[in-house]
């Protein structure tokens, strides 16, 4: 057994660890366990520096999830676009493919809850159909897979998955989106970047939500993962007490970078059942962003996003910079406020922008007219 496998055996996962842990009321623990389980392995558990710290709000069940049913649960409709098991086809070219439903910890925020957890909620047999659509639909040039977090599937079963995609000629891209590299570091060895290594182009999307879960252990995880050909995004969500704050997500967006891992995206939380106490609202969303533009690299900035309710997808949001527009120049205003204007040049999709045909004549129509130097002239004239 590999050490992330032993790790995964110690979680606190069971009712019992949960009263004995966290001094937690049987009945609550019960019905938390009911409602979508925990599992905290060893190391992530370790990462806690207190009760109710960004990492403890992450992953230990609170009973205020208990209290909030409102919402559905499936609220980015990833079911209703399901064709096959296994599979959503929600953009033309790219779909998701669910491979496992177990993960290196039960995250509290978690949208895919429905999916996440008990071993029957993704079943093994739609494989097979999920790879006879892939095959069937040319248009499908990128896979990402998923679940449930696919690097808890063994080497030979994610090698088996990767291979036979690889025989899918339109496939060009495969992603993984894994909270491995956060979650459970030790999940990345050698023998998992010689896997990967054979089956390039492959992208991994993580999943980091605050600066303590950047550790000399997920450091090392993500450098080997970048240092076997794979660019490692990340996709952050923001949370309330975790995360909403701009200093700790610059800090997080600048360790991101050190670490060799690109910030991608970062979302406002979705309307999940059991997790909207971590939801903000969307002008935080918008003063994070305003703290990192112009004030750090745009390298550490990630597309800040709504995945819209009912299926709408990724829909981004960004601060207003624009002061006015129109056909012959814009008028912007910097992160510091400070406002500029920028020619805005004819072209065929402003063909009465700056420097058109229409506006030279215009102009050369007017320096044409007679001026104050004429009448000047003329003045002139009748003196004399
Ligand atoms: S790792 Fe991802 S899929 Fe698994 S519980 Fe966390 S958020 Fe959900």
């Amino acid at each position: 057994m590999e050490l992330w496998q032993k790790l995964i055996r110690e979680s606190v996962h069971t009712v019992d660890h949960l009263v004995e842990q966290f001094n937690m009321d049987r009945k609550t623990a019960e019905d938390l366990d009911e409602f979508f389980q925990a599992r905290i392995n060893p190391y992530y558990l370790s990462l806690i520096r207190y009760p109710g710290d960004p990492i403890w709000l992450q992953c230990i069940p609170d009973k205020v999830e208990l209290e909030d049913f409102t919402a559905i649960d499936d609220p980015l409709m990833e079911d209703a676009m399901s064709p096959v098991p296994n599979i959503t086809h929600r953009y033309p070219d790219r779909a998701l493919f669910l491979v496992t439903s177990q993960c290196g910890i039960y995250c509290r925020f978690c949208t895919r809850k429905r999916k996440v957890g008990d071993y029957e909620k993704i079943s093994m047999k739609g494989l097979e159909s999920a790879f006879d659509y892939l095959e069937e639909h040319a248009e499908i040039r990128d896979v990402i897979l998923s679940g449930g977090d696919p690097l808890m599937l063994t080497d030979t079963m994610l090698e088996k998955i990767l291979k036979r995609l690889r025989t899918i000629k339109h496939i060009e891209i495969i992603r993984l989106g894994t909270r491995m590299p956060v979650v459970l570091p030790q999940r990345i060895t050698q023998k998992l970047c010689n896997v990967i290594k054979k089956y390039h182009p492959i992208y991994v999307n993580t999943h980091f939500n605050h600066p303590w879960e950047v550790t000399p252990e997920s450091t090392e995880a993500c450098e080997m993962l970048a240092n076997a050909g794979v660019p490692v995004g990340n996709q952050m969500v923001i949370m309330k007490d975790i995360n909403d704050d701009p200093a700790v997500v610059k800090e997080l967006m600048q360790k991101l970078l050190k670490i060799r891992v690109r910030p991608y995206y970062m979302y406002m939380a979705d309307e999940t059942k059991g997790a909207n106490h971590f939801r903000t609202s969307i002008e935080t969303g918008m003063k994070i962003v305003e703290a990192l533009r112009g004030h750090t690299s745009g390298l550490a900035i990630p597309h800040f996003v709504i995945d819209a309710p009912g299926g709408g997808g990724k829909i981004p949001l960004l601060p207003n910079y624009v002061l006015h527009m129109d056909e012959e120049k814009i008028i912007l205003r910097n992160y510091k406020n400070e406002v500029y204007s920028y020619k805005n040049y004819a072209d065929k999709n402003n063909p009465d922008g700056f420097g058109s045909k229409k506006k030279k004549k215009a102009q050369a129509a007017k320096k044409s007219v007679p001026k104050k130097k004429t009448e000047v002239l003329v003045l002139d004239e009748v003196e004399s």
